[in-house]
């Protein structure tokens, strides 16, 4: 993701990986509604989505009863062009990934090994071991670590990995069943001793189980899914018949945090910089979106845009979302595999009580899929967000994804897409019942889009939906979150929100 959007942004990369090919197992299975708005900007949703499953909802199961169900489709329907969770592994997100690097002329090195790192302060010098041990040494201006969660860059830059394991031992199969599942659909159910989660996959029957080993088969090393399945059929059913059975692990999962994604020259994303439970499937999709927002904030420092300041907004911006996934990973994670009585007792009777209850109140489904398909993610107090006075408190603000709206952008003209109009390798003034400046804004030049948006009922009706006032201006960054935001467009206001917050010229 990153050297794609680099490379959209005229950035060339060198791109090392020490296996020796792309990845063959499914490992994430869950693409998030924001990742699919990305993939849009990348020219890869159609491919995903052909290829993928749309999940419409999750059903929430306790003791074998199906007690709530999140509707993920009908309650996004207004809120992004994807209202579902996208069932896709991740070899195949890899492989459209790769596909699209390779339109751009860039490749994946493999065989090649990062194990020296030395930072200089014009560049960084890696070295790189193939694997017949011979090295060798690049320069680069810049080095990112999206090596995982044993990274190298972390660990020769000498960044801390803070957290600890989790004492259960996960597994996961995929496996051809049937039974009680709501096909199509998510179907999580909670038992006294634990839960499964069955995720559905492309063709019939076809799903993806994840557990935790029950406590009699914990520390056994030679486990097979037959020895996992009594333990499922006595908890998801008895009715659960197997087919077949096409990949089956065990796995530790850790919960932890680097305390910093940056040191100098050296960033960190994705698993580097964070791992937690696969609870929410979020940990592919967050790395893909940390690689969104560092890319236009490097291409704008390696091409001499914006000074190298405009970089530690990474961190400011990234740190907080992976801290707020680690704890409400950890919270819902603990809830549902503790072994105390009260935590049980809670599982089977109070939390499905909860959730059939808050599910049937619109504010709360809509709160829930901003929070799962995390279009709700928002940088308000960071150091590139500037909400201007005037603005309502109930309006969307400088750090906001901007909402996805459909608009007539020229009066009685058709209705359009607004996300379709955003050029996510600018920025993006949509200017709002007024009229927008006629020399734009010199500071931005080229880089900038003008969206104006003329007042009429159609147009209103969706405005006001969004909470967004019949006269106002978004300045929205290159990935579509609110840099600057207010009521009367000022270019002066924006200019200097230009040379001030994004260090430009
Ligand atoms: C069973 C399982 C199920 C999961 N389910 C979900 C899910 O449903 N949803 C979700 O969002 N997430 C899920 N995850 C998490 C998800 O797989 C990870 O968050 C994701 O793989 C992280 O991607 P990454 O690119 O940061 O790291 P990785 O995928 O670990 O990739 C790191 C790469 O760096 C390379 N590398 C490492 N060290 C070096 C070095 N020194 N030199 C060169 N190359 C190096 C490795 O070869 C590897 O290719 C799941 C994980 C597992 C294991």
């Amino acid at each position: 993701m990153l050297a794609n959007q680099l490379a959209r942004r005229g950035v060339h990369a060198l791109i090392i990986d020490r296996h020796t090919g792309p990845s063959v197992q499914t490992r994430a299975l869950g693409v998030q509604a924001r990742t699919l708005e990305i993939y849009a900007h990348l020219g890869i949703v159609e491919r995903a989505l052909d290829l993928g499953k749309r999940a419409t909802g999750a059903n929430i199961w306790v003791q074998g009863r199906r007690a709530a169900r999140i509707p993920l489709g009908d309650i996004g329907r207004d809120l992004s062009p994807y209202p579902f969770l996208l069932i896709l592994g991740q070899d195949d997100n890899e492989r459209l990934l790769g596909d699209a690097l390779r339109i751009r002329g860039a490749a994946v090195q493999w065989n090649t090994e990062l194990v020296g790192l030395a930072q200089e302060a014009n560049q960084v010098r890696a070295t790189l071991m193939q694997p017949d041990g011979t090295t060798s040494e690049v320069r680069a201006a810049w080095v990112a670590g999206c090596d995982g969660a044993h990274s190298a860059v972390r660990e020769l830059s000498g960044i801390a990995f803070e957290g600890a394991p989790y004492e259960h031992v996960f597994f996961v199969a995929d496996a051809q069943v049937t039974g009680s599942m709501v096909p199509d659909e998510l179907n999580v159910y909670l038992w006294r001793e634990g839960f499964h989660l069955f995720f559905p996959m492309r063709g019939t029957d076809h799903w993806r189980i994840v557990g935790i080993l029950p406590p009699d088969l914990r520390g056994r090393e030679d486990l097979t899914f037959e020895d996992v399945i009594p333990s499922v059929r006595k908890e998801a059913g008895t009715q659960l018949s197997f087919e077949a059975c096409s990949w089956y692990s065990t796995y530790r999962i850790h919960h932890r945090r680097a305390v910093h994604f940056r040191n100098g020259r050296a960033f960190l994303l994705g698993d580097a910089a964070h791992i937690h439970s696969p609870v929410g499937a979020q940990g592919m999709n967050t790395g893909l979106q940390d690689a969104y927002n560092l890319a236009w904030k490097l291409a704008l420092v390696v091409s001499g845009r914006a000074g190298a300041a405009l970089l530690d907004s990474y961190e400011d911006e990234r740190v907080p979302v992976a801290q707020r996934l680690l704890s409400t990973t950890d919270r819902a994670f603990s809830l549902v595999v503790s072994d105390s009585i009260v935590a049980r007792l809670f599982r089977t009777r109070v939390l499905a009580k909860i959730m059939a209850l808050a599910m049937r109140i619109e504010s709360v489904q809509k709160l829930a899929f901003r929070t799962i398909s995390q279009i709700g993610i928002r940088y308000r107090s960071s150091r590139l967000s500037e909400t201007l006075a005037g603005l309502p408190e109930s309006a969307p603000r400088a750090g906001d994804r901007f909402p996805w709206l459909r608009l007539k952008l020229v009066a009685n003209g058709a209705t359009e897409d607004l996300f379709d109009k955003l050029d996510d390798t600018r920025f993006n003034l949509i200017v709002i019942g007024q009229v927008a400046p006629s020399g734009g804004i010199p500071e931005l030049g080229e880089l900038l889009r003008i969206h104006e948006v003329p007042s009429e009922p159609a147009n209103d009706r969706e405005l006001m939906r969004a909470k967004i006032p019949r006269v106002s201006f978004y300045l929205l960054r290159p990935d579509g979150h609110v840099g600057l935001a207010g009521v009367q467009l000022d270019a002066a206001a924006v200019s200097r929100y230009v040379s001030e917050r994004l260090r430009f010229g």
